[in-house]
């Protein structure tokens, strides 16, 4: 008993990736975005599942191995009873009863299909667990807050399904006025309830996101209003995300068969949590990266160094970043925890626009992480090829995916691996470049059928901080 609990405790003690100086309790990272000094925050001790650990869990069905795996990590902030009904009232809510099911393409290749929660992509995993946790504590405290954030598609509209209707907290979700697509706006724009606020911004998606940043070092309006976080640095996001790289395993017969992950990425968050389920005892045979033509990733893994160029635009827009914020974590575990020596790559970053790792550290990547850059042309033969063999219709970023995974098995030339390719949104959701490919136009699910008939909701608003300000300071 003694030795549980005290396990408990040291896994809910987290710190900054660039000071291990100050510990924080499971409950302050929730409701931080960033670290004070610029840092995210890790765990200081990685929770690790021994084999007959591993072995029971391997038996759950989605909400209970949630459960086992969040709780490790969430320390004493709320009881194991209150957990399990919050996790469970999370998976309820997803569409289908295996919440993240398994679709076979062909003898070696599985997708996971991520997208089956409100908005169709794969945030509403993490985000609709993160507004209930939200919620629970905000509730707890008597406190209320507003979550803040900028969006150019998917994040904004799963972070508004997770906390819609919620008394504790407003969400105020800025995005450039005329530039997210249509069905993204219009799962924004048609959430009714009193606590949501779309600001379309007259200004691009870095015109937004500087409004956000500067509103969340304004200490003296944060201290009238209190601001959250929920972007993908946000630590209770990437737990919530470990879960399905086990369920996924355990359904193909893990722990004695290692699968392959492929995963597209864009801030590194998904794929980190699957590096996670790994160092805590998940047998991974490979993670794949699978970058669209913002490669950074991939280069750094080719070359050693890590070098910001400027963004461009893609058939696969949810992955169009020019940095990797949660690169940084995985960063962190290579140098393994020296946040001296993290802290001095992320000035060079911020001085420079790169960093070049050293000849150990870049062994060590390329030793945990396979990495394939994916163009446009290769993205829509993906979707056209994958359509004409199979019959599946899969969106352009799972296209970036599939693709990875391909390469990946013919450079290993093994067959005896499966490679599960995350499907990172619904096909429904970039029904133009879906239809380009396949000519299939892909239907929305039931839930979402009278999205185009709708009336929006949202206010049109200057480019400028103060008039954001100015909005917010009215809300109550
Ligand atoms: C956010 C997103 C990604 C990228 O995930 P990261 O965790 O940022 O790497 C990939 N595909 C879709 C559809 C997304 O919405």
């Amino acid at each position: 008993m003694m030795l549980y609990k005290e396990r408990m405790i040291h896994h809910a003690s987290y710190h900054s990736t660039r000071s291990t100086a100050l510990k924080h309790s499971f409950e302050d990272i929730l409701l931080a975005g960033l670290a004070p000094d610029g840092g995210l925050y890790v765990p200081s001790h990685l929770p690790h599942l021994s084999p007959a650990e591993i072995m029971r869990l391997a038996q759950l069905p989605y909400a209970a191995l949630a459960y086992e795996i969040i709780a490790l990590f969430v320390g004493d902030v709320i009881s194991p009873k209150e957990l399990r009904n919050l996790i469970d009232a999370t998976y309820a809510s997803f569409r289908h009863p295996a919440v993240t099911p398994l679709v076979q393409l062909d003898h070696q290749h599985m997708i996971l299909e991520l997208f089956h929660g409100e908005t169709l992509a794969f945030k509403d995993v993490a985000l609709q667990f993160l507004g209930r946790i939200l919620d629970y504590v905000l509730q707890k405290r008597s406190e209320k807050l507003v979550i803040l954030g900028a969006t150019s598609g998917d994040t904004g509209s799963a972070a508004i399904a997770g906390c819609r209707g919620r008394a504790s907290m407003d969400v105020v979700i800025l995005y450039p006025h005329g530039r997210v697509s249509e069905v993204q706006r219009r799962q924004m724009t048609t959430i009714y309830d009193n606590n949501v606020h779309c600001l379309a911004v007259d200004g691009t998606f870095d015109d937004c996101q500087a409004i956000v940043k500067t509103l969340f070092v304004d200490q003296e309006f944060r201290t009238q209003h209190p601001l959250g976080a929920v972007n993908s640095i946000n630590w209770t996001r990437i737990i919530a995300q470990i879960v399905y790289y086990f369920y996924a395993a355990f359904r193909l017969g893990a722990p004695s068969r290692a699968v392959a992950f492929s995963v597209p990425t864009g801030n590194f968050g998904d794929i980190y949590a699957g590096f996670l389920a790994q160092r805590m005892g998940l047998p991974i045979h490979s993670l794949i990266i699978a970058s669209n033509r913002n490669d950074i990733l991939t280069r750094c893994l080719t070359t050693g160094r890590y070098e910001i160029e400027p963004v461009v635009q893609t058939l696969s827009p949810s992955m169009d970043i020019g940095v990797s914020s949660n690169f940084e974590r995985l960063l962190y575990d290579l140098h393994d925890g020296d946040s001296v020596a993290l802290a001095e790559l992320m000035a060079s970053l911020k001085r420079t626009g790169g960093f070049s790792l050293s000849p150990h550290v870049h062994q060590k990547l390329q030793q945990y992480f396979m990495a394939y850059a994916v163009d446009d042309a290769t993205i829509h033969a993906t979707m056209q090829q994958e359509y004409a063999r199979s019959g599946m219709v899969i969106d352009p970023h799972t296209a970036v995916g599939v693709h990875a995974a391909r390469q990946a098995q013919m450079h290993a030339g093994r067959d005896d691996v499966v490679y599960v390719t995350l499907a990172t949104a619904h096909p429904a959701k970039f029904p133009d470049a879906v239809q380009h490919a396949t000519q299939i136009h892909p239907a929305l699910p039931r839930h979402l059928h009278d999205l185009y008939e709708k009336n929006e909701r949202y206010t049109r608003i200057a480019n400028d901080v103060e008039a954001v300000k100015a909005y917010i300071t009215r809300l109550h």
